[in-house]
């Protein structure tokens, strides 16, 4: 399975921005964002004119990297979102949301995106009672997501919900701490998701 396997804070020094892709590092004085916050490479420091596509560009690849996703499947989410009632950025925001990787995620049983989509292929979850190892596996709304009886003891796994609290809680998940689940009570909306992304450029950038 394709996945991005380049220096991951070099992401965020090109969108100038923290995507938190590294878990604890994100939190203390070695994220590189601190001290280096311009984008990388040899001409990295150089001031650029921005066009209108490149703005454009810039917050796709901010969504694109901050659900660890591979340009393909991005689009094929865009091309979902479009034939979904409502509006396009919001349902594509909606669909990255339910992805099996990020509620573990969200639900702290992982400190980033990345070591939840591994963890999950390692097969350490059940949705509802079944082992699932696919992290782009979407959940529905009631779906119970709970680690495995033989993962609970992972120090990961403890060690991510102990950082998880500095994160807060989200409105649309329920987690029990002690008992290793959660349930995705429902589909969150635009503005709880909360993600520095103005979600209508990159319709714009795949109307054109
Ligand atoms: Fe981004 Fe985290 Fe790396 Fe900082 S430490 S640059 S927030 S991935």
């Amino acid at each position: 399975m394709a996945r991005y396997t380049g220096p991951v804070c070099r992401q965020c020094r090109r969108e100038g921005l923290k995507l938190f892709l590294k878990g604890t590092k994100c939190l203390t004085d070695k994220c590189p964002l601190e001290h280096r916050n311009y984008p990388p490479g040899q001409h990295g420091q150089r001031r650029v004119k921005v066009t209108e596509y490149g703005l454009r560009l810039r917050e796709k690849q901010k969504l694109r990297r901050i659900y660890g996703v591979l340009e393909r499947q991005f689009r094929n989410y865009f091309y979902r979102a479009t034939r979904m009632p409502g509006l396009t950025g919001e349902n594509l925001v909606k669909l990255l949301e339910r992805r099996l990787d990020n509620v573990v995620y969200r639900m702290g049983f992982a400190s980033s995106r990345r070591e939840a989509r591994q963890m999950v292929r390692h097969g350490h979850f059940m949705v509802n009672g079944r082992k699932v190892n696919i992290p782009s596996y979407l959940v529905r709304p009631g779906d119970v997501i709970e680690v495995r009886e033989k993962s609970r003891g992972m120090v990961r796994i403890q060690e991510s919900l102990e950082l998880a609290e500095h994160r807060g809680t989200y409105p649309w998940l329920e987690v029990d701490v002690e008992g290793k689940k959660g349930v995705f009570k429902t589909i969150p909306q635009l503005d709880e998701v909360a993600i520095p992304v103005d979600v209508s450029l990159i319709v714009e950038l795949y109307s054109k």
